[in-house]
């Protein structure tokens, strides 16, 4: 498929788009429709709950950083002021500390072994809240949630961030100071402000980086292989779909998969609402990684 933008990076929430739903992948990706006419609630309820994520990212990235957690936390109001309180009370403590990545955008080639495309290398990127790393140990992802809830522990297991991240951690190593960091040294640890006390900690290995490599490979081999809206089908129409991907779609109204979306409250995690920010959808481009380029 030559349809997607050129500079187009492959992430883990276009590729999880596809696989929640291809029709969504391919008006958010190949259409580039980030705001159908639609009528407004949630949606404004929702980009509230979505700006506050992004500052509670902000002031964990400050604090660190090393600013004094007083400075940061100056002037904050509810619920980032408790956000903010549990993330000290709670902050993992047995991170690896002698280098640490924060914010940081790690992009890899990744070449499709049976390419129906003139194209036979694409490009997968990921963007880490908090890498921890000890050279020769452990490599700590640390992912902060803002979401309602703190996620079950096989829902986190089979979202592609846990496929992405880890896969583009080891593969981008080599190139870094701190690496290479092999599969068994890596875990990706889903910190919830829910839940402070209990973040989920996922460990990896040989096994599943060959696994992931394999999924990636059916995936992008998938969405290449299409070249018109009909090769990227709705969700199947079945009353557990439309409440789990078309309630929270802003593409609902288009798709004819109801009017009114759900209750806001109803959404076990932000990421469940689908929403497309294309700066944030197509942020991962050639220009913005060229330091990490092939
Ligand atoms: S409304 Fe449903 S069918 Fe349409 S793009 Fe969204 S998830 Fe897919």
């Amino acid at each position: 498929m030559t349809l997607l933008p050129p500079t187009f990076s492959f992430s883990q929430s276009s590729l999880q788009a596809y696989e929640d739903c291809p029709r969504r992948f391919w008006l958010a990706y190949v259409e580039q429709l980030p705001w159908p006419a639609v009528e407004a609630s949630p949606v404004q309820e929702h980009e509230a709950v979505m700006r506050q994520g992004e500052r509670f990212h902000r002031l964990v990235q400050r604090a660190e950083i090393g600013i004094a957690p007083a400075e940061v936390a100056a002037g904050l109001e509810p619920p980032l002021s408790g956000w903010f309180d549990a993330y000290l009370a709670h902050h993992p403590d047995d991170l690896p500390d002698a280098a640490r990545e924060i914010e940081r955008v790690l992009s890899i080639p990744f070449r499709l072994d049976d390419a129906a495309t003139p194209q036979t290398t694409f490009r997968l990127a990921a963007k880490y809240d908090l890498i921890a790393v000890e050279p020769g140990g452990r490599a700590v992802i640390v992912d902060w949630k803002t979401s309602k809830r703190r996620a079950d522990v096989s829902t986190l297991r089979h979202r592609l961030q846990s496929i992405v991240y880890p896969y583009v951690l080891v593969e981008a190593s080599a190139g870094l100071p701190w690496g290479p960091v092999r599969p068994e040294q890596v875990e990706m640890r889903y910190w919830f402000t829910a839940a402070p006390g209990q973040p989920v900690t996922l460990r990896y290995d040989a096994a599943q980086h060959a696994a992931n490599h394999a999924r990636l490979q059916r995936l992008l081999a998938d969405i290449l292989g299409g070249g018109s809206e009909a090769d990227f089908p709705k969700v199947t129409d079945t009353p557990a779909n439309r409440s789990r991907f078309c309630a929270f779609c802003i593409y609902r109204s288009r798709c004819n998969r109801g009017a009114a979306a759900d209750d806001l409250d109803d959404l076990g995690d932000a990421e469940d609402f689908f929403a497309v920010d294309l700066e944030k959808a197509l942020e991962f481009t050639l220009d913005d990684v060229e330091e990490l380029a092939f």
